[in-house]
């Protein structure tokens, strides 16, 4: 069988990292998991040895004889073959796993990281934990601290649904074909309940991006070239209202100050003007 570069295929042959991710993903014994591009079945089957349940979802339908063959003697796993992209999450979760926590854990394929990360938290469904091998360069993005170069778009988008943390790097040799840069494993947890609250989901949506972008501008000027139907002067002095001073920038706000922004947007929609 060829690699698929399209579908991101780097398998892991490390034979100590997929029992690492297994054991360190954060989830409970009792647990149902949820992993995206079982490959052949490397990570799935430690985790098949570890919790209660496994259901794998994989786009490339050439691996499917190869998973009946190595994860064949567990009967706690399930695979499914299809798009995780076009997969019913919370019809998943009712199907496989009725009663229980549902921690994801993944090597993802590196074309569509992000996609699939938004996917997730985006699903409504409550995952305890959501644990994924991710490009270096994307795992200090979704740890950034606001104020830092890494810290962008993506991670304040993950930082609406919770809070992620480094466990681990995983070098290129450990896989097959050896990508071109070091992995990291990132375990997000979900938050039970936000740090914040908003009127508008999707005002909020606007503001991270608005915010992020013009980079080099100041967070008005940014912010303006998303909310065109509100007059740069006013964003100013909505932001002004907020103690936010002229310089600031979208990558100095955390995930609780987009949301005093977002509100405060709304409300002069709205007509409340302040
Ligand atoms: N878990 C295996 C391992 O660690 O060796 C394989 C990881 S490999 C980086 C990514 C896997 O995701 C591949 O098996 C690939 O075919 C699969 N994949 C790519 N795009 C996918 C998608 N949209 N939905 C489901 N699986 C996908």
């Amino acid at each position: 069988m060829t690699f698929s570069k399209g579908y991101g295929q780097n398998f892991l042959i490390n034979e100590s990292v997929p029992g690492r991710i297994a054991a360190h993903c954060g989830a409970e014994k009792d647990d149902g998991i949820l992993e995206i591009g079982p490959g052949i079945g490397t990570l799935t089957s430690e985790l098949a040895e570890r919790y209660a349940a496994v259901v794998a979802v994989e786009i490339d339908g050439r691996l499917l004889p190869i998973l009946g063959e190595t994860l064949g003697r567990y009967d706690n796993v399930t695979v499914i073959h299809g798009d995780i992209l076009k997969t019913p999450l919370a019809e998943i979760a009712e199907k496989y796993f009725p009663g229980r926590e549902i921690t994801v854990c993944a090597n993802l394929p590196y074309y569509i990281t992000s996609p699939i990360l938004m996917y997730l938290l985006e699903s409504g469904v409550q995952f305890r934990a959501v644990t994924v091998m991710v490009q270096k360069e994307v795992a200090r993005r979704l740890i950034a601290a606001p104020g830092t170069p890494d810290y962008g778009a993506l991670t304040a988008s993950v930082n609406r649904y919770g809070t992620a943390e480094r466990l681990f790097d995983v070098s290129s040799g450990s896989f097959l074909p050896a990508p071109k840069v070091d992995s990291a494993v990132v375990r997000i947890v979900p938050y039970r309940e936000k740090p914040y609250s908003v009127n508008s989901e999707r005002t909020l949506g606007r503001v991270i991006r608005g915010g992020f972008a013009q980079r080099r501008k100041n967070l008005a000027n940014s912010l303006s070239s998303e909310f065109r139907e509100i007059k740069k002067e006013d964003l100013i002095r909505l932001l002004s209202g907020l103690g936010f001073g002229a310089g600031v920038r979208g990558e100095e706000l955390g995930i609780k100050e987009f949301a005093l922004v977002s509100d405060a947007i709304d409300g002069f929609t709205n007509g409340e003007r302040t």
